[in-house]
């Protein structure tokens, strides 16, 4: 009776620990959508090493969504249903044929409601009739009449060019540039070195949108002899929208030039957790800067 007595207590014990252990194990991971499927760019490589750049950190559970292929029949869209409010971010790798109206709905009530959202290079090139989108983005891939244009002047000081004036998106030929930290304070570029090199990439350029709420992290100063504006462009930036945040990383054209590259891929986490839960926990690398530099050589 007491041996029996022994066991159920025992058993208990350990069905009630077991209770408590398992949840809090998976709670403490953020979950991540990546979504892909179309793009300009090659999507099939690198969501892979995204995937597990952001697995390896210990923080992140990931899921990937791929969409139909461009030119799908409506039946194929009509499977392509991500359930977003089982993530607490989204991290978009997509730039290609509108989702279908309710995707669009959910989404922008995912976000509204506190969500969050990486917006990965040409992606900030997709959806630019999708108003909601382009208030996430802050800045899109289009023409100088469809938006305001943000840079950052020599003294620090960011100025808005009005829409109709200046230049539109573009970039010249890749190159190693310098990216400059342009907040200390902020959870994502606390700590990081103010000046870091980032490889041989793309330098996106008079990129156009409404521009609200945003705040910029990281420019790059985009010279005329490599077919720049002669000024400081926003490469990595902040965007809210409702409860949600946005970050916006305009770096990483390929594989070679995300995961690879030390820069790029310590603003890559840093940034999915803080869209995810405003804070960031994940530490900047010892070498960083020195690493950067060896890189980008
Ligand atoms: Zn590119």
């Amino acid at each position: 009776m007491t041996r029996t007595l022994g066991c159920i207590l025992a058993l208990g014990v350990l069905a009630v620990a077991a209770m408590l252990v398992s949840p809090a194990v998976a709670a403490d991971k953020i979950a991540v959508l990546i979504i892909d499927g179309q793009n300009n760019h090659g999507w099939a490589k690198t969501t892979p090493p995204i995937k597990e750049m952001l697995e390896k950190s210990g923080k992140f559970t990931v899921d990937v969504l791929t969409s139909p292929p461009k030119g799908a029949p409506k039946d194929a869209w009509a499977k392509f249903k991500p359930d977003f409010t089982k993530y607490q971010v989204v991290f978009s790798n997509y730039n290609g044929e509108p989702w279908p109206g309710d995707v669009n709905v959910a989404f922008e009530k995912f976000m509204a409601g506190g969500g969050g959202v990486v917006v990965y290079h040409a992606a900030n090139n997709s959806f630019v009739k999708w108003d909601a989108w382009s208030k996430m983005c802050g800045l899109l891939w289009q023409g100088a009449a469809n938006g305001d244009r943000i840079t950052v002047d020599d003294s620090g000081k960011v100025v808005r060019t009005p829409k109709g004036e200046g230049i539109g998106a573009g970039h010249g030929p890749q190159w190693a540039y310098e990216c400059i930290v342009r907040d200390k304070v902020h959870p994502i570029t606390k700590g990081l070195p103010e000046k870091l090199m980032h490889v041989k990439d793309e330098l996106y350029q008079g990129q156009r949108g409404p521009a609200e709420n945003m705040h910029i992290l990281v420019t790059a100063f985009a010279k005329k002899e490599m077919g720049g504006s002669g000024t400081n462009e926003p490469m990595v930036f902040t965007v809210t929208y409702g409860k949600g945040r946005v970050f916006v990383n305009l770096l990483g054209h390929d594989e070679k030039s995300t995961v690879a590259d030390p820069t790029c891929a310590i603003l890559m986490l840093r940034g999915t957790e803080w869209a995810a839960t405003g804070k960031v926990t994940i530490p900047v690398p010892a070498n960083l800067a020195a690493d950067a530099a060896a890189a980008a050589k």
